[in-house]
Parts: C-alpha cells; sequence; structure tokens
C-alpha cells in the first residue's frame, strides 16, 4: 500500500490527491482521502486507480486543511471496498481516521481479545485495530515525557502501538493533528516532507516531487510524530537494535527514483544488476529488461558485462503492474497486453533477459515463449534476486508458500517450467552487498529467516 499525508495548507484534499497519485505503483485496488476542516472529518474512498475512481464531485465533497490517502492492495483482509482506506473510527478522542501501510502478526489473537471485551468491529482489515486500540487503554513508557499538548492523545497512542505488532508505517487524523508511526523495525518506509508552510508524509519522496516539497527526513523506526498548529513533537516510542526493513522494496516495489531506507532505490537496484553479471558467465549478444521492473538492474547487468542492452521487450503503457490481478487467469491476460516482443532486435539473436523477480513464474513463461516466437536463438533468464521461496507476512502480498514457485520447485525443474536455455538468480549473498546496512534488512521471503514471529497463521486471509 502507499500512504501520503499532509498538515496545514488551503485545499489539503488537492494535494493528497496528487500526492496518492505519485503513489499509485504502490496499490491499485481502491483510494481513499480524509480531510479535516479543524472541526469535522469527511473521507471518500473508490475502488479502482486514483485518477478513474475519484471524481470531481467527490472531490468536492472533501475540503480541508488536513489530508491523508491511502492506495491498496490487499495483503490481509478481503479485497473488498469495505476495507479500504482511510478507516475512520469515532472514538473517546473524537473521530479518527487512519492509513496503514504494513500488515500485524498478531491481529487475530488481539482482535478476539477486544471483542470479548466488547469492542465491535466494521471491518475484515488488521489496520482497524489502530484504532480500536485508541481506547483500550493507556500507557507511557518510562523513557517517555509526554509534551502538555499530547498529554489527552499519546498514552493512549502509545498503548495501541505497544500492543500491535509486525508491520506498519501510519497516520493518524485527528481533527486537529496528525501522528504518524513506524514499526520498531521499519519494515515500511515512510518519509517527510516540506514546503513552505506544510508538513508532508509518503511512502515514497516521488509524492513530495510532484507537490513541489522537498524531501527532509525519514520517520525513524520506532518513532511517533505529532504535527499541529503549534509545531511538531517526535517521540523515540521504542528503542529496540534490531530492524528489519523490507529489501523488497529495492527488488521491486518502490519506484525507482525514490529515497527510502536511506539509499536511492535506483543506486540499490542497478547494484543489483551488476552483482548478478559478477556471479554469471553466461555470453550473449543483448541484454533484455523486462519492462518495467527489470529496467534498472538490467542496465547494471549490461554496464557490468559489457553486453548492449536493448529494448526487446516493449511494454504498453496503459496497462497496470500485472501481478496485482486477483486471479491466475487474469493475470495471464494482463501479461500478454502488457508486453509486447520487438522483433527487430530479438531476430537470430543470443538474449539474456534481465527481471527484478520471479514470483510465480507466470510473467517469465509467457515472455520466454514470446521471445522464442518472435526470433531469439538463446534466452538466457536472470533475476536480479533471490528465489522466492517464502511468503511475506509484513505487508507484500507474496500469500501462501504454494503459490511460490520456488517454494516447490528446485531451479531447473524451474528453467524447465518457464522454457528458458539457462536460469540463474542472484544469490541471497549478492542481494546483501547490495544494500548499505545489510543487517539491517528482512530477506525473510528470500533466505526463510522471519525478524518477527507471524502468530496468526490460522488465520491468513487474502
Ligand atoms: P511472476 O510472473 O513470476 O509471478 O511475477 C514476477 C513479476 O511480477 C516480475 O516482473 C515482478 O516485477 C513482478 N512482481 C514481483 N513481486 C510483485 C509484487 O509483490 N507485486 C506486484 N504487483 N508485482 C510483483
Ligand atoms: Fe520484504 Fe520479503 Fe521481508 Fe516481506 S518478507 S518484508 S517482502 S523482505
Ligand atoms: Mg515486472
Amino acid at each position: 500500500c502507499g500512504i501520503f499525508g499532509i498538515f496545514n495548507v488551503e485545499h489539503a484534499e488537492k494535494y493528497a490527491f496528487y500526492g496518492i497519485y505519485a503513489l499509485q505503483h504502490r496499490g491499485q485496488e481502491s483510494v481513499g482521502i480524509a480531510v479535516s476542516d479543524y472541526e469535522r472529518l469527511r473521507v471518500v474512498k473508490k475502488p479502482g486507480l486514483v485518477l478513474e475512481a475519484l471524481t470531481a464531485k467527490d472531490m468536492e465533497h472533501l475540503k480541508g486543511s488536513i489530508a491523508i490517502a491511502h492506495v491498496r492492495y490487499s495483503t490481509s483482509g478481503d479485497s473488498t471496498e469495505i476495507n479500504a482506506q482511510p478507516l475512520i473510527r469515532e472514538t473517546s478522542l473524537g473521530q479518527v481516521a487512519l492509513v496503514h501501510n504494513g500488515n500485524l502478526v498478531n491481529y487475530k489473537t488481539l482482535r478476539s481479545s477486544l471483542q470479548e471485551k466488547g469492542f465491535n468491529f466494521y471491518h475484515t482489515s488488521d489496520s482497524e485495530l489502530f484504532l480500536a486500540l485508541l481506547d483500550a487503554g493507556e500507557y507511557v513508557p518510562e523513557h517517555i515525557k509526554v509534551h502538555p499538548e499530547d498529554a489527552k492523545i499519546m498514552p493512549k497512542v502509545f498503548y495501541a502501538l505497544h500492543q500491535v505488532k509486525g508491520a506498519y508505517s501510519l497516520i493518524y487524523m485527528f481533527k486537529d493533528r496528525l501522528i504518524v508511526a513506524r514499526d520498531p523495525y521499519g519494515f515500511r518506509p515512510l518519509l517527510i516532507g516540506r514546503s513552505k508552510n506544510a508538513i508532508l508524509f509518503a511512502s515514497e519522496s516521488c509524492a513530495f516531487d510532484i507537490l513541489g516539497a522537498e524531501l527532509w527526513r525519514e520517520v525513524k523506526p520506532g518513532e511517533v510524530i505529532v504535527v499541529d498548529k503549534k509545531g511538531m513533537r517526535t517521540y523515540q516510542l521504542f528503542r529496540q537494535e534490531k530492524k528489519a526493513m523490507c529489501i523488497f522494496e529495492f527488488v521491486y516495489f518502490s519506484k525507482p527514483e525514490v529515497f527510502l531506507f536511506g539509499d536511492w532505490a535506483y543506486r540499490v537496484r542497478k547494484a543489483m544488476g551488476m552483482a548478478l553479471a559478477k556471479e554469471d558467465d553466461v555470453d550473449a549478444d543483448i541484454v533484455v529488461p523486462v519492462p518495467d521492473s527489470g529496467v534498472v538492474p538490467a542496465i547494471g547487468y549490461s554496464q557490468e558485462k559489457g553486453i548492449p542492452l536493448e529494448f526487446g521487450i516493449i511494454r504498453n503503457h496503459y496497462i497496470g503492474r500485472s501481478f496485482i490481478e486477483p486471479t491466475q487467469e487474469l493475470r495471464n491476460i494482463k501479461v500478454l497486453m502488457k508486453l509486447n516482443p520487438n522483433r527487430a532486435v530479438l531476430e537470430g539473436k543470443r538474449v539474456i533477459v534481465i527481471d527484478d523477480s520471479l514470483v510465480r513464474g507466470t510473467t517469465s513463461k509467457k515472455i520466454v515463449s514470446m521471445l522464442r516466437k518472435a526470433g531469439a536463438k538463446e534466452i538466457h533468464l536472470r533475476i536480479a534476486s533471490p528465489p522466492v521461496i517464502g511468503p511475506c507476512y509484513y505487508g507484500i502480498d507474496t500469500p501462501t508458500k504454494e503459490e511460490l514457485i520456488a517454494s516447490r520447485l528446485s531451479i531447473e525443474d524451474i528453467r524447465q517450467f518457464i522454457g528458458a536455455d539457462s536460469l540463474r538468480y542472484l544469490s541471497l549473498e549478492g542481494l546483501k552487498s547490495c544494500v548499505k546496512n545489510p543487517q539491517d534488512f528482512c530477506d525473510a521471503c528470500f533466505s526463510g529467516v522471519y525478524p518477527v514471529e507471524y502468530e496468526d497463521k490460522a488465520l491468513r486471509m487474502r
């Protein structure tokens, strides 16, 4: 998912619209914006893409100086409209809205214990807990001194955040303030931007670019920040050493031009292609990226190897990301609609095809047969990340183990299934060598080493 927030600017709803539009790649199932005019909150949420879903009439309805926004793809809960965000709830602190990127690992346990205490739930997504928990207790850890301005709200927020386990980058919107938080591991990104008189928050820095704001800094893992008319106050709620920032954000999820986790995604992604080339001994005539996600690693690979890069596969720009379609059949059709071979460069060539990741194998299988039909003589598939062997419990949609081809088949069997002449993945060590502080990253879907235990195994809903 992608989240965005902006504090104190006229027509905050418009900024939220463009800000969340810049994060469209992080979720295409639904979009929502909530605003506050300092008196009450309003929210609009719709299934579909930002530009298509939100009409002028919707925007009319949303007028305010504070706004939060969300684009969703489901990792927990049904992908129905009811789970679209921002979620909004009447609490003892008044109306509160919430946007959340991540996934909790103790949702089931917490939800049923709250239900036993008489709490009602209106959604089936883990994110609702952040709102419900505001009325479940108060807590201030010893090392924290709460600013008088925050005396009413923060003990409740701290309590909520102390109950949940797992991945969250989130923004609460109260009628007069925003409160943002990032889990102690820092699984998902969250950045702070500023412009002349507004403070902004976003999952990726491209949302600031589009609004002419500048990137200020990242919200730190375990940090909670309040912004209201009096200014900005920050609390380091969690002080644990262990970090687990999602390395898959660099592999695939984020846009290439953004800054997150203390680095430029482009630099890291290109390094992955270079590392892959260093581990590889195949010879070929051209390097062909699978657009768009294979482009940056392919540049790195091509430069490292000295084999020319050619656009042997051309993408239709009116189609979104193929992986996000809910069924296999829809994903198949979408791949064919999305990618087309470029015979002018493929005919008679030995081709190294680069993609960022291989998850279910759908994309690669189609691509290999497409390239063969278009006249490629040899097809060597190279993947700029290791085999995905386990699901993600922290907010990326790699749902069940059975659907992950590398959890069932050996690399040679995958090669045969896909129909390539050879297949090679970047090694786990190779991947880790591309980020600055590998010990601060989660790589569980590649390594099988999970930094936070998944407590809700039985519940696992798509
Ligand atoms: P496959 O076809 O093997 O299932 O998926 C691999 C392709 O899907 C790659 O081109 C990769 O860029 C893309 N991909 C990998 N992970 C994700 C994900 O979590 N979400 C989306 N939307 N696409 C993904
Ligand atoms: Fe990211 Fe994979 Fe860890 Fe999930 S399991 S947070 S996708 S690295
Ligand atoms: Mg791709």
